[in-house]
């Protein structure tokens, strides 16, 4: 018997969804996918009525679909995108290109940090400190600083970033083996601002698999990087990711069943690891849990190599 789409019944059958034993076509598919994003934001409450909401956009596929998805969603979302253009030489030029074309095609205000122009660093730089190995951490932690910074700028009440389910089940699973109970917590589909005047962090993708953020930008026809960033390693994240895929092939709904299983335990985990309340860095102000927070702790090597 021919294939036909689950849910309209026509023979041009495209997409499988192994986990949810469906096939579509293309346009069913882009519905789909845009339910599930409108799903999990009603269902985690995200955005506050009247929100201004920033999307952190790295010129990447599910930064790239997310914004896509949530002007189609919430056509009269008051939206802005915030890109951080890290000094990575034939890579992140061709990511703000990506992103300016996006937020044209949108008619979205875009908001751009050039890293070296405001801060006189490059991620490039950390190479000559001891995170040579570990350009990725470091990356992450100043990105991480930065959208805090651009989204009290932009004035805005929540800041959304492209978190996949697969970046999300593979930390998770990362930080269970390791017992890091407190960074388990960091993965909540929904974080509270670190303090007052400051964004809460959404994760509207929290339920969207990796390749299905690809599928929708292939058939919306998004803008996205088309290079790696030559900075990319393979990581141990990364390497258990490719665990859970192995056992995901025969148990297509696993990634998702993990999720769940999180999601259930989130209000437990809060108990286990009670968190200290915040005090801020000696240095820049900014809310940190130690006397110099982790930025400055890592941006201070590279003005120290600077006066050496
Ligand atoms: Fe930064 Fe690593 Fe991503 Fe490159 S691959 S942009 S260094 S986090
Ligand atoms: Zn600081």
């Amino acid at each position: 018997m021919p294939l036909t789409c689950g849910k309209c019944r026509s023979a041009n059958v495209e997409v499988q969804i192994p986990y949810a034993r469906m096939s579509l076509c293309s346009k069913c598919f882009v519905d789909f996918y845009l339910a599930r994003v409108k799903k999990t934001v009603e269902e985690f409450k995200m955005f506050p009525e009247n929100a201004r909401v920033g999307v952190a956009v790295s010129g990447g596929k599910d930064s790239a679909a997310l914004l896509h998805a949530l002007r189609r969603v919430y056509p009269d979302l008051k939206l802005v995108a915030l890109h951080i253009n890290l000094g990575i030489p034939g890579y992140s030029d061709h990511c703000q290109v990506k992103v300016e074309k996006l937020v044209d095609i949108l008619n979205v205000e875009l908001n751009v940090f050039n890293l070296q122009e405001e801060l006189g660093i490059k991620i490039g730089d950390f190479k000559k400190t001891s995170f040579k190995n570990k350009l990725c951490s470091v990356c992450g932690t100043i990105k991480r600083r930065i959208f805090e910074e651009m989204a009290v700028k932009a004035k805005v009440q929540v800041l959304a970033t492209g978190h996949n389910l697969e970046d999300v089940a593979g930390v998770m699973f990362n930080n269970f083996l390791y017992g890091r109970w407190d960074q388990l917590a960091r993965l909540k589909p929904v974080l509270p601002p670190l303090a007052e005047g400051m964004a809460s962090k959404v994760k509207p993708l929290i339920r969207s698999p990796e390749n299905e953020n690809l599928l929708y930008c292939l058939y919306e026809d998004i803008p996205f990087r088309e290079i790696d960033c030559p900075f990319s390693k393979r990581t141990g994240v990364r390497k258990r990711t490719e665990i859970l895929e192995a056992i995901a092939k025969h148990n297509p709904y696993f990634k998702h069943q993990l999720l769940n299983r999180f999601l259930e335990i989130i209000p437990l985990l809060e108990n286990v690891s009670p968190k200290p309340p915040l005090g801020r860095c000696k240095v820049c102000g900014f809310p940190s849990s130690s006397e110099i927070c982790a930025f400055c702790k890592r941006t201070s090597l590279i003005k120290r190599l600077d006066k050496a």
